[in-house]
């Protein structure tokens, strides 16, 4: 199996005065201003309902990006009919074919789209340049360059086999379709879920999320160009629960491919398991959900470190990311070295819309995200238990902006230590430092949520204490690193409890499931 080398593609700076910036500022300004038309993908086809959307930037939401058109059950039965159409050529092409596909789009947005799926990043979602350059295009970049190498490693696992019989393993796709269901936050996994399927010869009915469609729009623009065939990757945005209800009752439903909040994702496998007589085959169920995710400081610990974890696990793109630090423990003996950073970090944060690239903080993305975030704001600023120290400010007259907010509280089952906002908030519980197993005991008792964690420790033996009392905690446990930014390749990314079925995004684990194997023994 000779395919390209996978590496990760190399992050731009975006320096003051260099092209890359030009180009992306200049992709912006036009791309905010084209009032785009999204039209549902089917069968390769734009089709246009009628009834639309707006793509609202979430820094300034009186503006209108664009409009997306949403599908009835007529189109969403479309979209599921043309792809078992597109199946029976599709799962028969050659595996070089699918690969040079998907490694043609992986060319295509590391060049000519590079700007463009950057710019719809920020005007969309939101995010900083830094943040749509690793989460957007570098990471899609990386899913679909890793993913072919991946998919090469698994077709070489074959049996062993004696002269006189041939042991082989043929890797079929699924037989029927896959739905994948996208969240906001990365163009990147907005574009996997889709395409790590497809990439293993299945045919696909994706729902981006509302506020995700502008730079979905153009992540399909990338599939199309790149040669997916009409069909293989049918783009419809629709009611999701209406959407939802059509697909699953559908016999052909093969496999769901999600990521998403732990509530729908529940309701989802609730409904597979209602309709399961419906289905010919045992749909593979895959998903990614939320997060509790935390930092540990035993006091042993580098201050700074632990500062700059809090303050880039935390805030960078306002906490928006399943694996974004939302609890902290922290010990006593520590907490007001660690405290004056992270303010000295807050004080210097500039909050404002993507476009100025000295600002750091922007929008979270829609009003009830903004209102349910500064409700336990509100709240902590109330109770007698907790307090916010610093931020706690917010305004959402133009946009839904709201400040990196700190809350420190003495109850260490406070809401905001179990409950996920996904924003800009962490809440900080101040140990008595000879409490450290004790604490870990609490990390593990806090949440129903394992995705991500960190610990930090000078010292050899507690880091291994931790390790051993957390391991059921989290998916992907970091030592003296922040808990968010896997990078494909390098940390597969992947929780367990409620964060998810743990099939680590960016991995052969992830693409196995997208396969139904058939042994073939021949005898001679
Ligand atoms: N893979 C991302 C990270 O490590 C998080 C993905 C997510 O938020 O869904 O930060």
């Amino acid at each position: 199996f000779n395919v390209p080398v996978a590496v990760n593609e190399p992050i731009k700076s975006y320096e003051p005065g260099s092209k890359e910036r030009e180009e992306v500022l200049a992709a912006y300004s036009e791309l905010f201003n084209a009032n785009t038309e999204i039209p549902l993908f089917i069968n390769g086809k734009e089709i246009k309902t009628g009834t639309t959307g707006t793509v609202r930037p979430p820094h300034d939401h009186q503006h209108s990006a664009g409009t997306y058109h949403i599908a009835g059950k007529d189109e969403v039965q479309q979209a599921i009919a043309a792809a078992l159409e597109a199946r029976k050529e599709w799962s028969q092409m050659s595996w070089e074919n699918r690969a040079g596909i998907f490694l043609k789009a992986a060319e295509l947005i590391a060049g000519p789209y590079r700007a463009k799926i950057n710019a719809a990043t920020m005007i969309n979602q939101s995010k900083t340049i830094y943040q749509a350059e690793i989460d957007s295009a570098c990471e899609l970049i990386d899913f679909l360059r890793f993913n072919v190498e991946y998919m090469t490693e698994i077709y070489s696992e074959q049996p062993e086999s004696t002269s006189g019989a041939w042991n082989r393993l043929e890797y079929r796709p699924l037989e029927g379709f896959v739905y994948c269901v996208t969240p906001f936050n990365f163009t990147a996994i907005a574009g996997n879920l889709p395409a790590s399927a497809a990439l293993m010869g299945n045919v696909t009915v994706w729902k981006p999320s509302d506020h995700q469609m502008l730079s979905a729009k153009v992540v399909m623009d990338v599939f199309r160009e790149a040669g997916v065939p009409d069909g293989v990757i049918n783009m419809v945005n629709a009611d999701p629960v209406m959407m939802t209800e059509e697909v699953l009752t559908h016999p052909d439903f093969a496999g769901i491919h999600f990521t998403g909040s732990t509530g729908v994702f529940k309701s989802i496998w609730g409904q597979i398991g209602a309709n399961i007589n419906t289905y010919k085959t045992y749909p593979r169920i895959v998903g990614e959900t939320g997060g509790k995710d935390f930092i540990v400081a035993h006091k042993s610990a580098i201050p700074q470190q632990v500062a700059t974890a809090i303050s880039r696990g935390a805030f960078e793109f306002q906490g928006q990311k399943c694996s974004a630090a939302s609890r902290a423990y922290i010990p006593r003996s520590m907490w007001p070295e660690v405290e004056k950073l992270v303010r000295q970090d807050c004080d210097s944060f500039k909050m404002g819309s993507p476009e100025d690239m000295s600002n750091f903080i922007t929008a979270v993305i829609h009003e009830g995200s903004f209102d349910k975030i500064t409700s336990y704001i509100d709240q902590a600023k109330k109770d007698s238990n907790a307090e916010v120290i610093i931020g706690g400010n917010y305004d959402k007259s133009k946009g839904y902006f709201i400040d990196p907010t700190v809350i420190v509280t003495t109850d260490p089952k406070y809401p905001t230590m179990e409950t996920e906002l996904f924003g800009p908030v962490i809440t900080v519980y101040v140990y008595e430092d000879e409490d450290f197993e004790a604490t870990l005991k609490l990390v593990d008792s806090t949440s129903e949520y394992a995705l991500t964690g960190a610990v930090f420790s000078q010292d050899r033996y507690a880091l291994g204490t931790a390790v051993k009392a957390l391991e059921n905690c989290a998916g992907n446990f970091y030592l003296n690193d922040k808990p968010t930014g896997a990078v494909v390749g390098q940390q597969p990314f992947g929780g367990a409890r409620a964060s998810g079925t743990n099939d680590k995004a960016g991995s052969k684990l992830n693409l196995l499931r997208w396969v139904s194997p058939r042994m073939i023994k021949e005898t001679f």
